[in-house]
């Protein structure tokens, strides 16, 4: 049977303490217990069900937590404060001094920046590849490595992660496949393709209203109670705890994330097709001339479509920027960063976020200065949207005006 995740979360029932429809939230950050032997039971995580204090976790935080593993269909999942609260916590786990990482190049700029200056001073090396190369990737792989990372679809230039094919290198090599999920909840369920763990920057689609940061590590037990080990757990000692008050928002975002989803994806499928017949160069894993469409859709759960993202390139920073500008100042969306909001939100990635990629590499990667990366909201009317951004563009030159 084909795997369900917005039934999964869908399905899970919380009720608050006095019976409200929405799970009380657990505004403490220390509990109290009426024995002394269970307190200290619970402080080595032995005790089930009692909290001791909010770091190590709290009632809001689980709830979260788990609505999210039940999207990803992993056992359990342990919430941060932040997307790379969540990756450097999962990185820092499962690897020490004198491992190895294989990593896709193309990622968050965070990311990237964490694991190409800041893990090296841990004696933790990292070899970029061409992720959709999976013979480059196993040629990267040392009897050091431990991790091979990816995000299933790319920050910023949409490549797609075959996903089953860097599971079965991860299981010859004994490997952890650490998949970044973020552009596409619900759309691709990376454990179903045989990924070990998924990490999220719940930032994005998933809370959806650019209010908060936060992350989530969606794993097995194990591997979240060793990231919750009071002696040597990452997401314990490095402190990156989501606010329980946060927790609860995020839950209450998350059970609309099926249907802003669809219209994401709706409205960027349209977009993309419409750009594409306009002579742009577009970039949008649902377009056929995309070189991963197929594959993506061999992994995609049908109807949440191929996600809210896309780039165009319009051929110079310049035109990008006036364009940017141009299309904010029309109320078309916003000259800003991230992504996942319900207004379309645009930035020129070379020069904001993936400016921690150093220039030659990103001309290596495709990376150019004319790319402008569109997270499209949800708007009621995208061919209202569509009229008025070609009007933008034959404005500025970046399009002959057509004969409509
Ligand atoms: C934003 C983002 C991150 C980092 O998340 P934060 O919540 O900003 O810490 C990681 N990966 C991807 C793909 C992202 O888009």
């Amino acid at each position: 049977m084909a795997f369900k995740p917005a039934n999964n979360i869908q399905d899970l029932q919380y009720f608050g303490e006095f019976g409200g429809v929405n799970p009380s939230i657990s505004d403490s950050s220390t509990y109290t217990f009426l024995s002394a032997k269970t307190m200290f039971d619970t402080f080595e995580g032995n005790a089930d069900g009692c909290y001791l204090y909010s770091r190590h976790s709290s009632p809001s935080n689980l709830y979260l937590g788990e609505a999210l593993a039940a999207m990803e269909g992993t056992e359990t999942a342990t919430v941060t404060a932040s997307g790379m609260g969540a990756i450097t916590a999962v990185l820092l786990q499962l690897c020490g001094a004198s491992e190895h990482v294989v990593s896709s190049r193309t990622i968050y700029g965070g990311t990237y920046a964490f694991l190409k200056n800041f893990t090296p001073r841990m004696g933790i090396e990292t070899s970029f590849v061409d992720i959709t190369k999976l013979d480059a990737v196993e040629a990267a792989i040392t009897p050091k490595t431990k991790v091979l990372f990816c995000e299933s679809v790319s920050n910023p230039l949409l490549e797609v992660a075959d996903i089953r094919g860097l599971a079965a290198l991860a299981k010859k090599h004994n490997l952890k496949l650490v998949v970044d999920n973020t552009f596409s909840p619900l759309s691709i369920s990376p454990i179903k393709l045989g990924a070990d763990i998924v990490v999220h920057s719940l930032t994005k689609f998933i809370n959806g209203s650019s209010d908060t940061v936060g992350g989530v590590i969606c794993g097995n037990q194990e591997l979240i109670d060793d990231l919750r080990n009071v002696n040597d757990g990452a997401a314990m000692l490095l402190g990156s705890t989501m606010d329980s008050l946060r927790s609860a928002s995020v839950l209450k975002n998350l059970r609309t994330l099926h249907i802003r989803m669809q219209q994401h994806s709706y409205n960027a499928a349209y977009l993309a097709d419409k750009f594409e017949k306009d002579g742009l160069k577009t970039v949008y894993p649902g377009l056929r001339s995309h070189p991963s469409h197929k594959l993506f859709k061999s992994m995609m759960n049908d109807k949440y479509g191929y996600g809210g993202m896309l780039t165009i390139d319009v051929g110079s920073l310049d035109k990008a920027n006036s364009l940017m500008e141009l299309m904010q100042e029309r109320n078309l969306g916003y000259l800003a960063v991230s992504l996942g909001f319900y207004k379309t939100l645009f930035s020129a990635p070379g020069s904001s976020t993936s400016s921690e990629i150093p220039e030659d590499e990103q001309v290596e990667m495709g990376l150019s200065d004319g790319l402008i990366r569109f997270s499209i909201g949800l708007d009621a009317d995208i061919e209202r949207t569509y009229q008025m951004m070609n009007a933008c563009m034959v404005e500025l030159g970046i399009l002959e005006a057509t004969m409509a």
